[in-house]
């Protein structure tokens, strides 16, 4: 298989990676998405670009990070994602999360949609991480009017997957699909148009006994083509086609 993408990794906290892409371009992945959560880990997956041809750089600042910021701070790594806007393909990781922190909503809602306006002022698309927060992730996406969105790992019932296949959002899989029937449900509901493939590595991995990497997305489209019914080959090359429509 050539042309399988991992849209939402976190290559900067792997253990060797000059192994991890190894394997990865072995497996046959063409294109691996990291994704920065912070200041220095943007800086660091901006570094993974440069050095490695298949990795493309995603910046962001994850939900629970932002809390931990001031106004100040925040902003600033906002001017420094604009000031990159070259060399990124996409904002992420961004989004809200009420399953680790319960009492900052507004807050957490307000840093959001700063970064919402950021992607449509640059024209990039956002990997949106919603994780107990979906309906409220999916209502401030609607009302600012986001368009290139990619809901990653999502946890939201059907109904809520609905909704965002609904406003054309795409939705990337991680690859614990292999064990987990949320996702296998969600792969079923939404057309292949829609979907993409990713890792979310070194978590969520389809193997007990292994940290996740991006050379396991070959699992997850031995399984996608499973639930739809096609051969692996058909569906690399659909979900292919889906990633350059949102990032290229
Ligand atoms: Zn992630």
């Amino acid at each position: 298989m050539k042309l399988v993408v991992d849209v939402h990794c976190h290559l900067d906290l792997c253990e060797d990676i000059p192994a991890v892409v190894k394997r990865a371009q072995d497996a046959g992945i063409s294109t691996i998405i990291t994704n920065g959560t912070n200041a220095e880990s943007n800086k660091k997956s901006l570094e993974l670009a440069k050095t490695y041809d298949i990795v493309n750089a995603a910046l962001g600042i994850y939900p629970l990070e932002g809390l931990q910021l001031t106004e100040h701070q925040f902003d600033d790594i906002l001017k420094e994602i604009e000031k990159h806007r070259n060399s990124i393909v996409a904002i992420g990781e961004v989004g809200i999360d009420y399953h680790m922190i319960k009492d900052k909503n507004d807050q957490q809602k307000k840093n959001f949609e700063k970064i919402i306006h950021l992607a449509e002022k640059l024209k990039k698309p956002m990997l949106v991480h919603s994780r107990k927060a979906e309906s409220d992730t999916i209502d401030l996406l609607e009302s600012s009017n986001a368009k290139k969105v990619v809901m990653h790992c999502f946890g939201g019932n059907m109904k809520l997957v609905k909704r965002a296949d609904d406003l054309s959002f795409f939705f990337s899989i991680p690859t614990n699909i292999v064990s987990l029937l949320h996702f296998q449900e969600i792969v079923q509901r939404v057309e292949l148009g829609k979907l993409l493939t990713e890792t979310d590595a070194p978590w969520l991995s389809p193997f007990k006994d292994r940290k996740n990497e991006s050379a396991f997305v070959v699992e997850s489209i031995k399984k996608i083509a499973d639930l739809k019914k096609m051969t692996p080959e058909e569906v690399v090359n659909a979900i292919y086609m889906n990633y350059q429509r949102m990032f290229c």
